[in-house]
């Protein structure tokens, strides 16, 4: 390779996975260094601030601490002396003693080109690396959608991750009860309910923009409703909304209050139907593929070879990966131009091997982790891609089977 500098940005994938491995590790004092830089910074000033910081831990009275301060310090000033720029979403390090035994240090460094840009310059040294950076990165852009109203007013809004954003909030015209003088009792209760007919649409209509997109692109999770009060369900009972949201509805709850407030609420009273909706759909797709797996319909595939090739074939309609799964994707090449593609786990991954067709020597030239190498064929095949958990029993299952696994379209063998 030539001195031009390799930056492989991560995927979000295997964002995720290292911002696991880091979270867990914590430092007996605070002697875990995390430093982000954004892209655009000089260097050559950071190995200076870099260097400060290692004198500047002279102060430290414990030796041990000090030492494992100055080692992380001194692995990362290394790192930072290799970039001539930073790349262009900026660049993170991390590093400290990961040995669990006392007075036998082990530093290990990390560096982290993120997927997208770092926002600002952070220096800490503590007891655990400092992640948030990162880890808003990696939110999933899957969204439930929540309705709050009552007769009076409404809040459409989304909940991603364990944030509430809210999308619309709508007042209504309905008046109370006490009519004006002089109306008659039946006009007044007539025009009372041609404008809550006149709301609910409304309602309706804003959720349809808020929602139906993204139901479209299959990143509405579910829809949770609530509100004090019988207009919730009318809303629900009288089809109201559109039929592919009507779908999506997981949970109608009665909660105090309305507006905009109460989206919190609802969500804290939806909670389980939330967790559930979640974990009811990975059953039910593991479910299904042992269904055809039992029944030897021919539209199950498991293991990694076997749904690849389906997945290139373009059979597969869902694909389901277990969370658990640990195997790499390598690509290797040699000068003839033969091809050759290698699953394995990461440690067993060679930088090169012998070319079966031709003996010659083969380099390895891309290696991803399974859910990227193939998430992305998936998303060219039109397959859906389930990450399914391991905290239920039929993620166990699935893991059992290798966690690679796929229902298909048609059979094709
Ligand atoms: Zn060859």
């Amino acid at each position: 390779m030539s001195n031009e500098q390799k930056h492989d940005e991560m995927s979000k994938y295997e964002l995720k996975r290292l911002i696991n491995e880091l979270e867990d590790i914590r430092g007996r004092n605070t002697e875990l260094v995390s430093l982000y830089i954004p892209a655009g910074y000089d260097m050559s000033k950071i190995s200076d601030f870099v260097t400060s910081e290692a004198s500047e831990a002279e102060n430290i009275k414990s030796k041990h601490t000090r030492k494992n301060v100055q080692a992380a310090l001194d692995k990362i000033g290394r790192k930072v002396k290799e970039e001539q720029v930073t790349p262009e979403n900026g660049v993170a390090f991390f590093s400290g003693n990961v040995s669990d035994t006392e007075g036998r240090p082990d530093i290990k460094v990390w560096e982290v080109v993120p997927p997208q840009p770092i926002e600002s310059r952070h220096y800490r040294c503590d007891k655990e690396f400092v992640l948030e950076p990162l880890k808003n990165m990696v939110v999933d852009d899957r969204v439930y959608g929540l309705i709050v109203l009552d007769k009076s007013e409404a809040a459409i809004g989304y909940l991603q991750g364990s944030n509430v954003k809210t999308a619309y909030t709508l007042d209504s015209n309905v008046p109370g009860k006490t009519r004006a003088g002089g109306q008659s009792a039946q006009r007044f209760a007539r025009l009372r309910k041609q404008m809550l007919k006149t709301f609910l649409t409304d309602i309706s209509d804003k959720s349809q923009q808020a929602f139906l997109p993204k139901a479209r692109e299959g990143k509405l999770l579910g829809i949770v409703i609530g509100g004090p009060g019988f207009v919730k369900d009318k809303l629900v009972e009288d089809d109201y909304l559109h039929q592919e949201l009507q779908d999506k509805v997981i949970a109608n709850e009665s909660i105090g209050h309305s507006g905009e407030g109460a989206l919190k609420e609802l969500v804290q009273k939806a909670e389980e139907s939330i967790e559930d909706s979640q974990a009811v759909k990975e059953k039910k797709l593991v479910n299904e593929f042992f269904d055809h797996l039992k029944s030897e319909d021919g539209k199950s595939e498991y293991g990694v070879q076997q749904v690849k090739k389906a997945l290139d074939m373009g059979a597969v309609e869902t694909l389901l990966i277990s969370e658990d799964v640990e195997m790499y994707e390598a690509i290797y090449n040699c000068p003839q131009g033969h091809e050759e593609t290698v699953y394995e786990r990461e440690a067993e991954i060679e930088d090169s091997r012998e070319c079966s067709e031709c003996s010659e020597e083969m380099d390895l030239e891309q290696m991803s982790h399974i859910v990227d190498a193939f998430g992305e064929k998936a998303e060219e095949m039109s397959s859906e891609l389930e990450i399914i958990s391991t905290e239920h029993e039929e993620g166990q299952r699935l893991m059992n089977m290798s966690g690679v696994a796929a229902i298909l379209r048609y059979r094709i063998r």
